[in-house]
């Protein structure tokens, strides 16, 4: 299959009819190449309906999920999108795709200098940093929307802090042991609002207002989102 036709039929059997209606997000997610931001020995299984490990103990998220997370994010053209947890890049140029100005932090170094370094080459303008997401980016702030890619003991302050009113924060929250719940915070102008999503399940947040360092996912190689 050419990645063209995986890339619609991931559109049409993943997203669409798995309850994706937000034309954005199907446009984006039609255009953006996934195979280009897995490992070369992975390319085969790019349009796969599942995450694969992109390395460092790491992966890119399922179509499905991105997806989700940018729906439920209601990202617009024009609008700041803060996107934590850059890892192979994809969510955040699903993002840049869909005409939102992105700032992408990833913990990881080498990954995050990978996904740099990818995202330029293909063409994608998206701010890229290394260092600890669960801080936000205050310069760059406020944010139309805040997606968070890793799971978090509770909601890291600084995150809701650097929201816009009107902005919305994604992130999963750990809800137990075993137990992610995909949330979405609003702020108004009163203050904020929370419902419960999807339930998910992602590596850990890993920072100074999430999980500590002992928590970090091994380099095993292993699946998950
Ligand atoms: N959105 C990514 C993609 O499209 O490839 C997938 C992200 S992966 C599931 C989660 C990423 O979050 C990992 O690369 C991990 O290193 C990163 N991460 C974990 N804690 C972080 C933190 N505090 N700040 C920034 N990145 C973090």
């Amino acid at each position: 299959m050419s990645s063209v036709s995986g890339r619609q039929s991931m559109v049409e059997y993943q997203l669409k009819r798995r309850g994706i209606e937000d034309e954005a997000v199907l446009a984006a997610m039609g255009s953006v190449p996934r195979e280009a931001f897995v490992p070369e020995h992975m390319q085969a299984f790019a349009y796969e309906d599942g995450p694969l490990s992109i390395g460092g103990g790491q992966t890119i998220s399922q179509p499905l999920i991105v997806a989700e997370m940018l729906q439920a994010a209601r990202v617009r053209p024009g609008e700041r999108v803060l996107d934590v947890g850059t890892g192979s890049g994809y969510g955040a140029a699903v993002a840049a795709a869909m005409g939102a100005i992105v700032s992408s932090i990833e913990r990881d170094p080498a990954l995050g200098e990978r996904a740099r370094q990818r995202l330029e080459a293909l063409g994608y303008k998206v701010e890229t940093r290394i260092g600890d997401g669960t801080l936000g980016l205050p310069e760059a702030a406020p944010f139309d929307a805040i997606i968070v890619a890793a799971a978090s003991p509770g909601v890291p302050e600084p995150l809701t802090e650097q929201l816009a009113v009107g902005g919305r924060l994604v992130i999963p929250l750990e809800r137990g042991p075993a137990s992610q719940r995909l949330v979405r915070i609003t702020r108004g102008e009163d203050g904020f609002r929370e419902e419960a999503l999807s339930r998910v399940s992602f590596v850990p947040l890993i920072g100074a207002h999430g999980r500590p360092e002992s928590a970090a996912t091994p380099d095993d190689g292993s699946r998950g989102k």
